[in-house]
């Protein structure tokens, strides 16, 4: 097999259990497969409850499952030298729904970018400014003295997209990362995310319960029910041509969207 085969990113058969505070075993993740290639973007839709995040935490390394193996170009995160691991984390970024919470509100945005910058060397505020600039926080050496509070909603979910990117992530694991943001920022943080991604052919899995913004944006669908990907396949297949009965009732519940809307 070339390298250009094996994905960047691959789940086999995992799964995952909770346990609800009554003492129930909750089935959150059952048995998924899923492959990522290198510079895609693969959109995991699904009702809430359905597993998405879960799926995504697994991804990122941010939660082992019980069975089931996760590879990074090829290389399963069980045999991994725990030093192995965090460089492979590293390659994988999360960018979550609210940007607010994932910022120490007590650090400046220099702090906030040094941190993630930290495995660089040469100027902190160069290099920084450099990739602000890029998410069209700009001029990026503006901002470096703020802090998260003085940023509106829009410029704090830059900000957090500027960190993953300082990393220099193969792949972006991206949670809901437009909820709750009004539709003019949804627009312009979804064209940032694609012209990034043609830039450095970075990987999504942008996981949304938005179908509108799945079909804009994704290459590939993966439909998730009750912890099992149901459905999966080109954009085209699973969104606008779907097979099974949950994703048709999902589509019917949202309106007509496409690509030029944003
Ligand atoms: P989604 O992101 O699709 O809304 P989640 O992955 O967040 O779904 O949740 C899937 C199921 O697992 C839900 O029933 C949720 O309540 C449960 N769950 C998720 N995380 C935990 C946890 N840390 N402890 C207990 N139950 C959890
Ligand atoms: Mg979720």
């Amino acid at each position: 097999m070339s390298t250009d085969e094996i994905p960047l990113l691959e789940l086999r058969n995992v799964s995952k259990t909770f346990r609800s505070a009554a003492g129930e075993t909750i089935h959150a993740v059952r048995a998924v497969s899923l492959a990522v290639r290198r510079g895609e973007t693969v959109a995991l839709v699904g009702e809430s409850g359905s597993g998405k995040s879960t799926l995504g935490r697994i991804a990122l390394g941010l939660i082992r499952p019980d069975a089931g193996e996760v590879l990074l170009d090829g290389r399963s995160f069980a045999s991994l030298s725990s030093r192995a691991f965090r460089e492979a984390r590293q390659a994988m970024q999360p960018v979550f729904q609210d940007a607010t919470a994932s910022l120490n509100p007590r650090r400046t945005v220099r702090e906030l970018m040094a941190q993630a910058l930290r495995r660089h060397g040469g100027s902190v505020d160069v290099h920084a400014a450099a990739i602000l600039d890029s998410v069209g926080l700009r001029p990026g050496s503006q901002y470096l003295d703020r802090l998260p509070h003085e940023l509106s909603g829009g410029q704090r979910q830059r900000l957090a997209i500027a960190r993953a990117l300082a990393v220099e992530p193969a792949l972006i694991v991206a949670d809901e990362p437009l909820s709750g943001a009004d539709v003019s920022i949804r627009g312009q943080v979804l064209n940032l995310l694609l012209d990034l991604q043609e830039a450095r052919s970075i990987a999504y899995v942008m996981i949304t319960h938005d179908i509108s913004i799945a079909r804009a944006f994704a290459d590939r669908a993966a439909v998730m029910l009750r912890g099992e990907i149901v459905e999966s396949g080109t954009v085209d297949e699973v969104l606008v041509e779907p097979k099974h009965e949950y994703t048709r009732r999902l589509l019917a519940a949202v309106p007509e969207l496409d690509r030029r809307a944003w």
